[in-house]
This record gives structure tokens, sequence and C-alpha cells, in this order.
């Protein structure tokens, strides 16, 4: 059998007793012409490694396969494998299905540099994931580039600019080595069953890593000032010890809140912080 020769995903999800699980955030995507769109988003695939997660019953791995790509996937649910192992028969070595949860996996280990992940997720597990990936020590990371569904408002926090209500945390951890755009948006109908608020198709390359600036220390940095977001800076940051200094040193008046400071302030005062530890 080839990949053409597969039986429709809605006769697969039929055949396999394959309900989506509530639990496991899981809406499916059946529509192939969408499913190829989001496929062009890490660019052309053919020859290229992606690892996907979260395959559920393979419909978005077959258009990576159709795009030409070498696929590892890992899913959390068992019930999926026979579907995804009769994809790999098809697939002619071009899909290894790991069994498991993505949050458990040494990715690092098991994929090696230049992947490009892709993966239409949960919302938490989503997050999560993100987060793990963006934080990475080593820049560039071992990842190519990151192509995810989130929720619409998720998808506008990482794309966010300073003064927008987005703007917090999430735009500052992606965008201070990153460059993230929204691909497109996915209308809830795409999804069966439909979930409650539009999705959006999120692209994220890795850019250039500002010198002398620890990971760690941006972090913490960001989620002191937006821990408490209403609040001026010289509140919100007080227990951050050399954070005030920073400011100082820079400029930065202290009555003005997290969300009117750019990116490049947020990179500024970590650099200090950063000299500092
Ligand atoms: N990719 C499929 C599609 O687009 O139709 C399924 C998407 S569904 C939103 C999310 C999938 O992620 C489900 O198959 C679910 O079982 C799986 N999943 C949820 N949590 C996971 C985890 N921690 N690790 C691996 N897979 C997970």
């Amino acid at each position: 059998m080839t990949l053409d020769d597969l039986p429709p995903l809605r006769a697969v999800i039929a055949q396999y007793g394959l309900s989506a699980e509530k639990s496991l955030g899981q809406n499916f995507l059946f529509d192939s012409q969408l499913l190829d769109r989001i496929a062009r988003v890490p660019g052309p695939l053919e020859g290229e490694r992606v690892y996907e997660v979260g395959p559920g019953p393979g419909g978005l791995t077959r258009a990576l396969l159709r795009a030409g790509a070498q696929v590892t996937a890992v899913e959390r649910d068992r019930r999926c494998l026979p579907a995804l192992a009769e994809i790999a028969d098809a697939a002619e070595g071009r899909l290894n299905v790991l069994s498991g949860d993505a949050l458990a996996i040494d990715e690092a280990a098991q994929l090696g540099r230049g992947v490009h992940i892709v993966a239409n997720l949960p919302y938490n597990v989503g997050t999560a994931l993100l987060v793990r990936w963006l934080s990475i020590e080593d820049w560039p990371p071992w990842w190519a580039s990151l192509t995810l569904m989130f929720q619409k408002e998720v998808a506008e926090r990482i794309v966010a600019s300073p003064d927008s209500d987005h703007y917090g945390r999430l735009a500052v951890l992606t965008q201070w080595r990153a460059q993230p755009k929204i691909a497109f948006a996915v209308n809830r109908a795409a999804f069966v069953p439909p979930p409650k608020v539009t999705s959006a198709v999120v692209h994220i390359v890795p850019g250039e890593v500002p010198a002398g600036v620890r990971p760690k220390t941006l972090e913490r940095l960001t989620e002191a000032a937006f821990g408490q977001r209403r609040k001026m800076l010289r509140q919100s940051l007080k227990g951050l010890p050399g954070a005030l200094e920073a400011l100082a040193a820079l400029d930065i008046d202290p009555a003005r809140r997290a969300e009117t400071l750019s990116v490049a302030d947020f990179v500024a005062v970590a650099r200090l912080l950063t000299a500092r530890a």
C-alpha cells in the first residue's frame, strides 16, 4: 500500500474506535487541503526531518509525508498506534512512531539537530513544550523551526508588541532570540470535535542571540515584571537584586509598567543582571 491508497481518516477513526478523548485534548483535523497548508508552513520539506508531537490518527502526519519529510512522531494515546503503524507501512521507512509522553522525551538525544517541529497539541501541553523549546541554553537550538497550532489568543500573545493587551512574558521569551509569526487562523469548524475558540498556526524560527544574557536571568526578570503587570516596575522588580539599579543605569523610568518596555529593553536589563551575577 502507498500513502495514496490509505483509507480516509474518518474510516480509520471508525475502524479503530478513535473517538476524541477530551482528557487528552483531542481535536482532530481531517481536511487534507488544510493539513497540506500546515505542512507547507515550515518551507519545503522534501528530504527534511520533522518531529511531530501528538499525531493522533495521523492526518497531519500524512500531509508531512506527502511533502516528502522524514517524520518521527510521538503519541501518548496508545489507541492511535495501529492507525499510525498503517501509515508507517505505507511510508516505506519515512515514519518512526514513538509511544509516550512528549513532555518526558529527551528530544535532543532522540532527534539530533536541524529538525522541524510540527504539532497540533492540546493548549496546556503546547504551551509547556513551547516554553521548554524556547528556554534551551544552547542557541541556535537543536530544532530548525517550530510550526504549532494554538488557540488564537495564545498565538497573539507570542507575536505581541509592547503596549498591546497581549504583550507579556511569552512575547519577550519568544522574541528575544527568535522570530515568530502567525501563519494563518484556523476556524473551529475545521476540527472534530470543534474546540470553543478559533485557533492559529504559529511559525517560529531561531534568530540571533543577544550576547551576554543568561536565559534563566531573562526568565526571572520577565516573571517578576509581568507577575504584577499593573504595577510600576519599581514595585514589581524590588525583590530582584540589582534590577532597580539596572533600570537606573539604562535610564528606564521605574514608574513605567512592564508592558511598556520593548523586548530590547528587557534584554538590556537582563544583560546587566547577568553581568552582576
Ligand atoms: N495531530 C492530530 C490532528 O491534527 O488531527 C491530532 C491533534 S489532537 C489536538 C492532539 C494529539 O496530541 C492527540 O492525539 C493526543 O493524544 C496527543 N497528545 C496529547 N498530549 C500529549 C503528550 N503529552 N505527548 C504526546 N502526545 C500527546
